[in-house]
């Protein structure tokens, strides 16, 4: 297949080299010249702008920061959707609000475009290996359409419901995460402050009643996990603004829908807390360092 990919970063780079190695062409672009020299070293081939990535191909992708990204990407007299062939089918795989999810879709279904919001879960470690979870909106036939895809990109594919329905479910899902996080965290802390090794507690926590992805997975502690973004300075990974981004998203959207989220508030002030203080562009699960508030 022919496809263009927008927004080559931690996510979007090793989800358009896993569709290169699945044989496709993969035309992409992205706005930082270093995430499209790699591109280029790994055999991409590279646009000069969006709209010559999104030329004459089957499928088009996008993999952005937040929700005004996605809406000047496709919107506007400069926008995607006015210079696009509508036979390309459009897979937004950022993670954006729902009500921007719906809006777009709409807009580009009235341009005669199917689209569908197919955000990720899996990290950066999913996107390199290929295993992603895609948690998709929209029209069951776009759906079936992007699955072979998909599959080359992730192993599990769910169709969640309705144009935004993929966006509802991440947001629900990354708030739980990061209210996992700093539990996690706050229990390793107390261990720590106990004199226990970090090891020995959540190797003892991972096979009790607190066991949870963080802890077993994406452990915050450096030295506990090799491959975790705490043994390595906490780089790369899933940056404490994105996790601010998709607190914010869950925020906003309890207060649209009178939905009582007290602790994804809590979090959304302690990362913001975290952020302020200059971490904003580590991985989240450095807010295993977060300063003692009040
Ligand atoms: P990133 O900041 O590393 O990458 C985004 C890329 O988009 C950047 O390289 C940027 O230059 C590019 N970009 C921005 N505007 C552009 C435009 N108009 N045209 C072309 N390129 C443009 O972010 P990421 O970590 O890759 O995350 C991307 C999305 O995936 C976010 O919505 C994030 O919330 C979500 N996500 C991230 C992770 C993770 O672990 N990093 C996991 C799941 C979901």
């Amino acid at each position: 297949m022919k496809i263009g990919f927008i927004g080559l970063g931690n996510m979007g780079l090793p989800m358009a080299l896993n569709l290169l190695k699945a044989g496709h062409q993969v035309l992409g672009f992205d706005l930082v010249k270093t995430q499209l020299d790699a591109f280029a070293a790994a055999g991409g081939l590279v646009a000069p702008d969006a709209a010559t990535a999104a030329k004459d191909v089957e499928v088009l992708i996008s993999m952005l920061p937040a929700s005004k990204h996605v809406e000047g990407l496709y919107l506007g007299q400069t926008g995607l959707l006015a210079s696009t062939n509508s036979n390309t089918l459009l897979i937004d795989c950022s993670t954006i609000s729902p009500k921007v999810a719906q809006a777009v879709a709409a807009k580009a279904r009235a341009a005669g475009f199917a689209m569908i919001d197919a955000p990720v879960s899996g990290g950066t470690a999913g996107a390199q290996a290929g295993t992603l979870t895609f948690i998709v909106g929209g029209d069951a036939k776009a759906v079936e359409r992007a699955r072979p895809l998909l599959g080359a990109m992730g192993k599990n594919i769910f169709h969640a419901g309705a144009s935004g329905a993929g966006q509802t479910v991440k947001v629900c899902n990354n708030m739980l995460l990061g209210i996992q996080m700093l539990g996690t965290s706050e229990a390793l802390r107390l261990g720590i402050a106990n004199g226990m090794d970090p090891k020995v507690l959540s190797d003892i926590m991972a096979k009790s009643s607190g066991r949870n992805w963080a802890l077993e997975l994406y452990n915050p502690c450096p030295g506990v996990m090799e491959n975790a973004p705490a043994s390595k300075g906490y780089a790369g990974g899933f940056g404490v603004d994105l996790m601010l981004k998709d607190l914010g998203l869950a925020a906003e959207n309890a207060d649209a829908l009178d939905a009582n989220i007290p602790l994804g508030k809590l979090a959304q002030a302690l990362y913001a807390a975290h952020s302020k203080a200059g971490n904003g562009q580590l991985d989240f699960s450095s807010v295993f360092h977060l300063k003692k508030v009040n």
